[in-house]
């Protein structure tokens, strides 16, 4: 069996697409778990779109990922250029190949003329109106003094199937399918043949690709035929949704690898993520690391329905693979976001970013959790909402508690540990309370909330100071002072 080729062929037109992303990880999954090579060919042939700052942004957002090319810019290859524009040489010899064996043809018509013959069969009630095949009579015809495009010279009957590698068996009616432009007027080889010149060059095995590509492909097997060329196999991946159910695009929000990098996703969550978007292994497992991936990624289990993106999920995903990173590695994020907000001066020693990380568990997920879970380490002033406010109405008696509880904690050794703890248990005790009488009223207090995170951490977080303040403040706002 021949070795497996696959690659991945991005057009620098943009960011790196979390769509580009997944194309690039199945082939990526797919070479790896055969043991095949995985190329990165850039396809820049639309000069006027294409930017080396996308070309760049695709390189990053791949290595973030970990997806690491066998062959193609940076590292090379046996097969020549892996920049597509760089391949024009090849792509044209094959075009002139095609003019030479009759199954191309040079065609003269103008933009003008191909719109004033459309327009007239449109008029004329047909519905087909693809290239009506004038220049048909220029096959084995030397070149004129005049500007052409080159045309494949497509059959006019038949079938052209494929047995797709997600899909299964896809035909398409040789009628519906035009004499298509294989080289501009300008000289600029169009996508469906520069493709197939560069796949059958690099000895691609696999295509494996979005389904926005299905109609290329029966133009890319004609394009095969006519060079004589075994053509590939084939694999179309459904698309993937927004929560609206349309195709995922810029409306939906963040849609690149490097929005997500920036909202704090961490590369192996996205990897994961992105792995189960149109594959499963079975109807439940959804944590794999790469290396489980790689063992058991195969074809057979792509679907061949939509996925839809699911950030709920994603972020769920981030959170596990964030619980399984050693502390120091959280605090430098949890550090960074609070850096990035200008919010770690409210933090009164060094040593609190870590115990905020601590406090947060299983509940940091994200960057912005930190924020989220302890809003009230940002603010001098707790106004409690109306959830918080008809909490502690109901332990008054636990209010009047508060000043008493606040000088217990003035005059604790230190402000550590288990110390605030025992000083409120204790006080409860001894007025013959139950510690919830305190520790509801104290939430509300300290946070303004009914829920968060433990009243202990709460305190040792906000610091002694911060706490005694807002125990007494509270309090004497309740007594109407
Ligand atoms: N350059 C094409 C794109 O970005 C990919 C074509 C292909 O995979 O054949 O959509």
């Amino acid at each position: 069996m021949s070795e497996l080729r696959v690659r991945f062929a991005p057009s620098p037109t943009g960011m790196l697409h979390v769509g580009g992303a997944r194309t690039a990880l199945f082939n990526w999954l797919h070479a790896r778990n055969r043991r095949g090579t995985f190329v990165l060919r850039i396809e820049d042939t639309d000069r006027a779109r294409s930017t080396e700052e996308s070309i760049q942004a695709i390189y990053e957002g791949m290595r973030w990922l970990g997806l690491d090319w066998d062959e193609g810019p940076d590292v090379g290859g046996p097969y020549g250029p892996y920049l597509q524009s760089e391949r024009r040489p090849e792509q044209i010899e094959a075009a002139q190949r095609l003019l030479e064996a009759a199954r191309a043809y040079r065609c003269y018509c103008t933009p003008e003329d191909l719109e004033r013959r459309r327009a007239a069969r449109l008029e004329g009630g047909e519905s087909q109106v693809g290239y009506d095949g004038t220049c048909r009579k220029e096959i084995g015809k030397p070149a004129r003094d005049e500007p052409f495009a080159i045309r494949l010279l497509a059959p006019d009957e038949g079938e052209i199937v494929w047995e797709d590698l997600c899909r299964g068996e896809i035909s398409f009616q040789a009628e519906t399918l035009e004499d298509f432009v294989i080289v501009r007027s300008d000289g600029s080889p169009t996508y469906n043949f520069a493709a197939v010149v560069d796949d059958a060059a690099m000895k691609i095995t696999d295509v494996l690709r979005g389904d926005d590509h299905i109609s290329n492909t029966p133009r890319q097997i004609l394009a095969y035929r006519a060079l004589e060329l075994p053509a590939p196999r084939f694999g179309h991946v459904p698309m993937i949704l927004g929560p609206d159910g349309t195709r995922l695009s810029k409306r939906h929000g963040a849609t690149s690898v490097t929005a997500y990098r920036e909202q704090g996703i961490l590369p192996d969550a996205l990897f994961n993520f992105l792995a189960l978007l149109g594959w499963a292994y079975d109807d439940s497992r959804e944590l794999f690391t790469r290396e489980e991936l790689i063992e058991v990624f195969t074809l057979e289990k792509l679907g061949k329905t939509p996925s839809t993106f699911n950030q709920e999920k994603l972020e769920w995903m981030n959170g596990v693979y964030m619980a399984a990173l050693p502390i120091e590695e959280k605090v430098a994020i949890a550090r960074a976001h609070l850096e990035s907000k200008d919010l770690l001066r409210h933090l009164p020693d060094e040593d609190a970013v870590r115990r905020l990380v601590e406090a947060l568990g299983e509940r940091f997920k994200m960057p912005h959790d930190v924020i989220d879970y302890a809003d009230f380490l940002f603010t001098d002033r707790i106004v409690p909402d109306e959830e918080g406010r008809q909490r502690a109405a109901q332990f008054p008696e636990g209010i009047a508690l508060l000043p008493e509880l606040a000088s217990r904690l003035e005059s604790l050794e230190r402000f550590e540990g288990e110390q605030a703890e025992e000083a409120l248990r204790g006080l409860a005790k001894e007025k013959g309370r139950k510690a919830g009488d305190l520790i509801h009223p104290s939430r509300i207090a300290l946070t303004g909330k009914k829920h968060g995170l433990s009243i202990f951490d709460v305190m040792l977080l906000l610091g002694r100071e911060r706490t005694i303040r807002r125990l007494r403040a509270f309090a004497s706002e309740a007594a109407g002072d």
